[in-house]
């Protein structure tokens, strides 16, 4: 089945260019084409046939962030990631890809992101190379080539794996909600921490908290580029994961899954009541605990923080209250805003990677707004967001933590000062 952008997507635009001032790649370029208006309008055109997949072409569908800030501040409604992500889909099917960028592909979208297994393996291996000593050597050595170089920079120092040891964790008493938590392909290995605080916060709240072995990657990714059908596989295997365990909710914590799976009808169809009931249940952690009577945190935090707000929480999902509700209710945490809190970082799942001189010049721009606030701590609610921010930290050689919005109310809970690490 071929696919495109829906001429009935592309034509809400009424080029009116209100989105323009707020879309990252123009405003570091100025160019229509790099706008979401030039965006949309290149797809209408090669849908009519008056351009081609040509590499310009290219360039400038993939030179954006998919970041949806352009939505938000839409008065046509426009649905600008769905046009965009089978846009991307459409390009891909056309454009005629190099040995490299199609090796790339096979290996991210088919070979690794949908094997929870090969992932863990190969985090496995590279928890082992940084802990014997051998980054240090190969750092030191300059062999890598340089794009490898910048992929291995990225890699925080890797914590022990989240593993939680059964699938159903009991709630501290009284039983209030039984939930579901979504923990994702590379999160566990990468951030481990930050799904101990959520386990933990989440038990706090009177929570059962299933976690379910045969949950696999959200398809976040692949939808992103444009790799609908494996998106669509991983989908329904989730599906079968969290349904039909009596769920009040489906509890994720890194906002560029959660929005994907908000909008599992788009891959699977929007009749189908497996699917409705799944999106349906389906709440970022900061969305379900404002939402809840929280247990009130009480330890004083003490930290000026700064918020990030990710785009796939303020914009695909349109949270912004949230966040900011439960950090207001943490004793000690002071938030100093950025002027431009909800503009991308540059992050953008592979962005980071694929499209790096883009990605610096919007993170550079995003750590300059961070050092003028004075924080101490940069929070943010998406494990992109928390890589890019670190790898923005380094390059400005700032000395600040950057943190999940969890991690700190699990703090406000007494995690780390003895008596609750044992829940886990
Ligand atoms: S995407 Fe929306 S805001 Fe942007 S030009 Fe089109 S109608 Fe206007
Ligand atoms: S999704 Fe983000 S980068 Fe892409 S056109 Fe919209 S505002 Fe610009």
């Amino acid at each position: 089945m071929s696919i495109a952008p829906s001429p009935a997507d592309l034509s809400q635009c009424v080029h009116c260019g209100l989105c323009l001032q707020n879309c990252p790649t123009y405003l570091q370029t100025g160019y229509e084409a790099e706008s979401p208006r030039g965006r949309i309008h290149l797809m209408q055109a090669l849908g009519d046939g008056r351009v081609e997949a040509s590499e310009a072409y290219r360039q400038h569908l993939e030179l954006c962030l998919v970041c949806r800030n352009c939505e938000g501040v839409c008065p046509s409604g426009v649905h600008f990631g769905r046009i965009m992500e089978a846009g991307r889909a459409q390009l891909y099917e056309r454009a005629s890809l190099s040995p490299r960028e199609r090796l790339f592909r096979r290996l991210a979208f088919h070979e690794l992101l949908p094997h929870r297994a090969r992932l863990r393996a190969m985090f496995g291996a590279l928890m082992i190379y940084q802990r014997t000593g051998l980054q240090r050597l190969v750092r030191a050595s300059g062999l890598l080539p340089a794009p490898l170089a910048e992929a291995e920079s990225l890699l925080p120092d890797l914590p022990a794996p989240f593993e939680p040891r059964w699938e159903v964790m009991t709630a501290e008493p009284p039983l209030r909600y039984r939930v579901g938590l979504f923990t994702g392909c590379v999160m566990p290995l990468v951030y481990g921490p930050v799904h101990a605080a959520t386990l933990r916060v989440l038990r706090h709240n009177g929570c059962e908290v299933h976690i379910p072995r045969s949950q696999v990657c959200c398809g976040a990714l692949n939808v992103h580029g444009g790799e609908r059908q494996t998106a669509a596989a991983l989908a329904r295997q989730n599906l079968r994961a969290f349904l039909g365990r009596g769920l009040d909710a489906i509890v994720v914590n890194s906002a560029g899954c959660g929005a994907t799976m908000k909008e599992y009808a788009d891959l699977l169809g929007a009749d189908d009541p497996d699917v409705q009931e799944f999106t349906g249940l389906v709440r970022d952690v900061t969305e379900f605990l404002a939402d809840i009577e929280l247990v009130p945190p009480s330890l004083a935090v003490r930290t000026r923080i700064t918020l990030q707000e990710s785009c796939h929480l303020v914009h695909a999902q349109r949270i912004k209250a949230a966040p900011r509700d439960l950090l207001a209710r943490l004793p000690g945490v002071e938030l100093l805003d950025m002027a431009h809190p909800d503009l991308c970082c540059g992050s953008a799942g592979l962005y980071m990677l694929t499209e790096r001189e883009m990605s610096m010049r919007i993170l550079d721009d995003k750590m300059s707004e961070i050092a003028a606030t004075g924080a101490q701590t940069i929070v943010t609610a998406n494990p992109g967001c928390m890589m890019q921010l670190q790898r923005g930290v380094a390059r400005a050689g700032l000395k600040l933590d950057v943190r999940h919005v969890i991690e700190l109310i699990d703090d406000a809970y007494g995690a780390h000062a003895g008596g609750r690490q044992a829940l886990v």
